[in-house]
């Protein structure tokens, strides 16, 4: 269905999805090895985050939705404390058919902060290994009024902004397609008792739908450029602040892994959004709510890689499109740059499980 030939988008990106696959080749398992590093894996993530939307009444009881909460550092103490902005707000039961309109422009405490695409926790919750919680499949199956994919698809930008529309679907498309993936990757077969591929699934969920992996493609071109973009910036943080031998070890990684970055490439030109900072705003309010959508996941792994990805997109846009307040940039928070990173493994992770999908596909072609 896809022409890898093909640009991934006019005009935005000059890359191809034969360039992605190739460069996807190259780094999948440097991007791998890098978020298995303590200081990207140990995420803080609150277990009693409330929706702040509406009741969520039913809560997943499938044994997949339930997070190891088994936390093991073998040589120092990756806990920091960075900033103290208090995110533990309630905005109550609000209306249930018109709560996304409501909550858009309402004066609370975190709507008015416009300088984050995100709620942001800091201080509270646990800390949560999570290697130890793979993003697989979990059995958790929303009912149809409260599937919060249908609920961030209503969540759409307004008015006349052709492109940051489609850009605002498209990663949102592409994040669900991204989960989709790994849950069909890493299924649960009742048959053979194991953890296996299912390519059906895989085919009726994303791969029958060539528009939903282009969307994974366009993230991911999106993700490439914001790690390009802070890299400067990154070199100059204390990533761990205990260890500084570990610091070192963190940064030679993240170096190897933007040597291999191409460099000679449009990769995405954000330049194109955006002429007007009103429609900015929206832009961050609408996914601001996405991530605050993610409270309302019933299931705890789905909703701590929920979490994880839609603060890996909020600070991709951050970086993206406040460069122009480098104070942003030199100042983002550990769980900010731990999500960046973790989303684009995630990203790294699907690119190779669709080529793997491809070629089991093309065998069963072959028998039959
Ligand atoms: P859904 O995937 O819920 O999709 C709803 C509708 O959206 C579809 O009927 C289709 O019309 C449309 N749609 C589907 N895909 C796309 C796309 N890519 N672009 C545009 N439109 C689309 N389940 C797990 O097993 N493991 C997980 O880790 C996991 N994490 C989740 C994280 C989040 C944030 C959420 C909201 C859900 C998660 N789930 C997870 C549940 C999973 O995503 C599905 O909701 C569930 O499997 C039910 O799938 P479904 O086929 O009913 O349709």
């Amino acid at each position: 269905l896809i022409n890898t030939n093909d640009l991934i988008k006019d005009q935005c990106c000059d890359l191809t999805y034969k360039d992605i696959n190739i460069l996807n080749g190259k780094i999948r398992s440097k991007v791998h090895d890098l978020v298995n590093e303590d200081y990207f894996k140990h995420y803080q993530f609150q277990l009693d985050m409330e929706c702040p939307f509406f009741e969520c009444q039913s809560i997943c009881f499938s044994p997949g939705c339930q997070l190891d909460l088994d936390v093991h550092s073998d040589s120092y103490n990756y806990d920091d404390n960075n900033g103290d902005i208090d995110n533990n707000q309630n905005l109550g039961n609000l209306n249930q058919d018109s709560f996304l309109d409501d909550l858009c422009f309402k004066d609370n405490n975190n709507s008015n902060d416009l300088e984050n695409w995100c709620d942001l926790i800091d201080n509270k919750g646990v800390i949560i290994d999570i290697s130890k919680n793979p993003e697989r499949f979990t059995g958790y199956l929303p009912t149809p009024e409260r599937n919060i994919w249908g609920m961030i698809y209503q969540n759409q930008l307004e008015g006349e902004c052709k492109i940051e529309q489609e850009v605002f679907y498209d990663i949102i498309s592409g994040f669900h397609s991204s989960v989709s993936t790994h849950l069909s990757n890493e299924y649960f077969n009742n048959e053979t008792n194991n953890w296996e591929p299912n390519l059906n699934l895989f085919k009726f969920k994303v791969g029958n739908h060539s528009e939903r992996i282009s969307n994974i493609y366009f993230n991911y071109s999106i993700l490439l450029k914001s790690i390009f973009k802070i890299y400067p910036y990154l070199q100059k943080y204390q990533l761990n602040q205990f260890a500084p031998s570990n610091d070192l070890i963190l940064k030679k990684k993240i170096k190897s892994l933007i040597n291999e970055f191409p460099n000679n490439y449009k990769i995405f030109d954000e330049n194109l959004m955006f002429t007007s900072n009103l429609i900015k705003d929206e832009f961050k309010l609408k996914f601001k709510n996405v991530t605050r959508l993610m409270d309302c996941v019933t299931c705890d792994r789905c909703r701590l890689w929920g979490k994880i990805q839609s603060t890996g997109y909020a600070t991709a846009l951050k970086i993206l499109f406040d460069d122009n307040n480098p104070k942003l940039l030199q100042n983002l928070q550990k769980i900010e740059i731990q999500s960046l990173f973790n989303t684009f493994d995630r990203l790294t992770k699907s690119i190779e499980s669709i080529q793997k999908f491809n070629e089991l596909d093309n065998n069963l072609e072959d028998i039959n």
